[in-house]
């Protein structure tokens, strides 16, 4: 092929073939699948990824791999590039390596610089549930027709990770369909409160007011943060006026009830009330189930849905987090070049929360890993052969179903081919008594043990 007119997709396309002949499919799946090659030049291949820990993933560990394969699939020493899809605009950069380097945050394509929008968080993948439904049915309404419902201010309150952000650069990616982009502001009330010191510091507010006023949509995120700071909240309640009066639209989230905010002028909060103020609360379990299948199918990847509820029980007042016990189940999964298993998820679980998650534990489940770690087939164990092995296996269940399950000896026996109950107690003295005797076997059924506790 002749190489100028190579494009980035093409090359990545060429490479991305190589990788995957060298690495797992798992692992491949996990961080290569979602890469997406933006641009080409003389000096280097620009690559966009989804998070900051993506990029500092794949540099860590596939960086080497990445810039040979490049110069055997070009014959030149070319530098990777890394544009981030970014979520929390302006915060930092990345550490620069002299063969990679990585664009300013808010080039990548998902990011709108004038808007200062992630394109990710649109109303479609936006899951809705009970805990939701009214704040994104006011979303969507205003998003359709800002500045024409009554939702003017629309306020969306809820705790952290819930969503709110989420929800409010929606409604602004959904308005930029229709409007070009300086018409839509998104910015956090911190910056809001940083500008306008630096507009007041530098003698010139007029670029700062022009920036908030000449937009048909003002998104202010995390709102609490303009509590105690007077000055500001006195110049975000004229910005907001003279929205107000030319009917545009403002919506604003903050952490807790506005009448709650402390520190609030009353004439800025009676402004609020004059709008919608809507709640987002925690999801229940469905929602969160569906959350994370949502995120996985829009990432492609393949997890079992025993895990994914596993997640979804375990971590119940922050989808951030949910979502962070996922991408280190795929970190670890990748690292170990394993499939995602359970006892994985566990790990990564016991990371997130800093203390093991929990799991009603059934006789099925004492038999899959039992079957598991003894390298005797489910059927077998349930059947009623009665090959040493396959014996000494069964026994191991029975005591191990009985001690954690805690169900009667009668629904034991049951489960394992309809055995009755002097069988299990006879499997569970049995069982008790070898562990007594060798320390080997002790901790094999130790480890099946805490497997399944976790
Ligand atoms: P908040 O601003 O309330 O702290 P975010 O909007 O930042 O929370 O949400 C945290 C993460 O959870 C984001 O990655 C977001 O996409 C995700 N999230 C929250 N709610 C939903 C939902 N209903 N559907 C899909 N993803 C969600
Ligand atoms: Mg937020």
């Amino acid at each position: 092929m002749d190489k100028t007119i190579l494009t980035a997709s093409d090359l990545w396309t060429n490479l991305s073939g190589e990788v995957q002949a060298s690495i797992s499919k798992q692992t491949y799946a996990t961080w290569f699948e979602p890469i997406r090659a933006v641009s080409l030049d003389e000096n280097s291949l620009t690559l966009e990824v989804p998070s900051k820990f993506y990029y500092e993933w794949i540099d860590r560990h596939y960086r080497r791999m990445l810039l040979s394969k490049l110069k055997t699939a070009t014959g030149k020493d070319l530098k990777v590039r890394y544009s981030v899809v970014v979520s929390e605009p302006g915060n930092g950069e990345f550490p620069t390596e002299p063969d990679t380097l990585v664009e300013q945050r808010g080039s990548g394509q998902n990011y709108d610089s004038g808007s200062r929008l992630n394109k990710r968080y649109t109303f479609d993948s936006f899951v809705e549930g009970s805990n939701n439904q009214l704040a994104k049915a006011a979303a969507v309404s205003v998003a359709d027709s800002p500045g024409q419902t009554s939702f003017n201010p629309l306020v969306v309150y809820g705790g952290v990770g819930l969503g709110k952000t989420h929800l409010l650069q929606a409604i602004g990616n959904k308005v930029l369909e229709r409007l070009p982009r300086p018409r839509v502001h998104y910015t956090t009330s911190e910056k809001f409160t940083l500008d306008f010191i630096t507009a007041i510091q530098n003698n010139n507010s007029a670029p700062f007011t022009e920036r908030h006023r000449k937009v048909d949509v003002l998104l202010v995120d995390d709102i609490q943060f303009l509590q105690k700071k007077e000055q500001t909240q006195e110049q975000f309640f004229h910005t907001f006026n003279d929205l107000y009066q030319r009917g545009k639209q403002v919506v604003l989230t903050t952490d807790r009830h506005p009448s709650e905010l402390y520190g609030l002028k009353d004439r800025l909060l009676s402004r609020f009330k004059s709008g919608l103020i809507v709640d987002i609360q925690a999801p229940n379990l469905e929602t969160r189930i569906a959350i994370l299948q949502k995120k996985a199918e829009d990432d492609s990847l393949e997890i079992p849905y025993e895990i994914i509820e596993f997640i979804a029980t375990n971590i119940r007042t922050n989808i951030r987090e949910m979502e962070g016990a996922l991408i280190k189940l795929l970190a670890y999964s990748s690292l170990s070049h394993s499939d995602i298993t359970m006892s994985l998820a566990k790990r990564a679980l016991r990371e997130t929360l800093g203390r093991p998650g929990t799991k009603t534990v059934s006789i099925e489940d004492v038999i899959q890993s039992v079957s598991e770690a003894m390298d005797v087939p489910e059927k077998k164990l349930v059947g009623r052969g009665r090959k040493m092995d396959v014996s000494r296996a069964r026994q191991v269940a029975m005591y191990l179903s009985r001690e954690i399950v805690g169900t009667s000896l009668e629904n034991i026996g049951m489960h394992f081919g309809g055995r009755d109950h002097s069988t299990v107690i006879h499997a569970c003295r049995a069982v008790k008594g070898k562990m007594k005797e060798k320390a080997d076997f002790c901790r094999r059924v130790d480890g099946i043990r805490s497997q399944l506790e976790f």
